[in-house]
């Protein structure tokens, strides 16, 4: 491992946000900011039930997952058109460049649109063409991960399955995400089976409100590859030990955490306890339209409330590449990448 230099402590947000890194857990319909809801919503002819873009932000009040995703399928009912897809993955793509984002898996819920009659082939197309144009354009690396509703049946997740089949070739994986709690992970045990059967990547959210029995449950039934959010672990010292000892990595969103109070207070997360135990531990945004930050703002405000370090923050970006799901020659420019930002830092002094 590089030996990282010493940083001036003031200089730590810059070298935050210099940084290459990967992002690994955001879903692109948390990544819908009101300008964009209102202006799919006019150019589809739909009424929101907001006034305006200020009623809508101001509506963002939640207090837990639940209440959380009730807006969240709301914002997203404006997504119809394959255009709209493209518009809404182009923004977030944008914006994650911005912040040196070097590769992003981005997860999308085609259960949320189907529902209403959008074909599963709108939304992956869409997604897929301005993933291959950012590339092109912007720089960044960008793949997609299918994910299937937990709050929804087995069967749906199946035929949402059937569906993408076509397609299959757009999507490096599949991840379970939405309500927690009463939706444990063995319930698409036999999907996941079939999706690993299909050569996908497999991830799971687990251990964000739920307890650490879904992230065993995660690991062992599912067998997935990294588990989203995964903050409950700590909880569990056999856990905590399966996952450093296997460097099963967790996605977590520190902002996320605060916003629906997994922890209290920013200051009060466990994000530098998990790397101090030794666990291949993230930073991302989530759902960062809904929670108050992209990732650069998860890095700023958790490294400026808990006192993590430069030595923290190599270990976080390093870990996000090992991570991804991206060849071992991308991860290697992107590491060594990472390691000249962190001299460049020094030699400024
Ligand atoms: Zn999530």
């Amino acid at each position: 491992m590089f030996k990282v230099p010493p940083i001036p402590a003031d200089r730590l947000p810059a070298l935050l946000r210099a940084m290459p890194k990967a992002e690994l857990h955001i879903h692109i319909e948390g990544s819908l900011e009101p300008e964009l809801i209102f202006t799919l919503a006019r150019r589809n002819d739909l009424t929101l039930p907001y006034a305006s873009v200020d009623e809508l932000r101001s509506a963002y009040a939640f207090t837990n997952l639940q209440s959380f995703l009730d807006i969240y399928y709301a914002g997203a009912s404006v997504l119809l058109h394959e255009q709209d897809f493209y518009d809404m993955a182009r923004a977030y793509l944008a914006r994650a460049a911005m912040d040196n984002v070097a590769h992003t898996e981005i997860f999308f819920d085609p259960q949320t649109h189907t529902a209403h009659g959008v074909a599963i082939e709108t939304v992956i197309n869409g997604l897929h063409r301005a993933c291959e144009d950012a590339r092109a354009e912007l720089g960044i690396s960008a793949t997609l991960i299918l994910c299937f509703l937990r709050h929804l049946s087995e069967a749906s997740a199946f035929e949402t399955l059937e569906q993408a089949l076509p397609l299959i070739d757009k999507i490096v994986g599949v991840g379970l995400d939405s309500s927690e709690l009463g939706h444990p992970p063995e319930k698409f045990a036999r999907v996941f089976a079939r999706c690993r059967d299909l050569g996908l990547h497999l991830v799971a959210h687990a251990g964000e409100e739920g307890p650490p029995a879904y992230i065993w449950s995660a690991l062992d039934v599912l067998k997935v590859e990294r588990i989203d959010h995964g903050v409950q672990a700590v909880h569990d010292a056999a856990l905590m030990k399966r996952l450093a000892q296997d460097r099963i990595a967790l996605t977590v969103c520190p902002l996320s955490n605060q916003k629906l109070r997994v922890f209290p207070n920013l200051a009060d997360h466990n994000l530098g306890r998990l790397l101090e135990a030794g666990l291949a531990a993230t930073v991302n945004s989530d759902d960062p339209a809904y929670f108050g930050g992209y990732i650069n703002d998860n890095f700023t405000q958790v490294f400026a409330a808990t006192g993590l370090t430069a030595r923290n923050a190599y270990q976080l970006a390093f870990n996000s590449f090992e991570a991804s799901f991206a060849s071992n020659a991308d991860k290697r420019v992107w590491e060594h990448r990472l390691k000249e930002t962190f001299e460049r830092f020094v030699e400024y002094d």
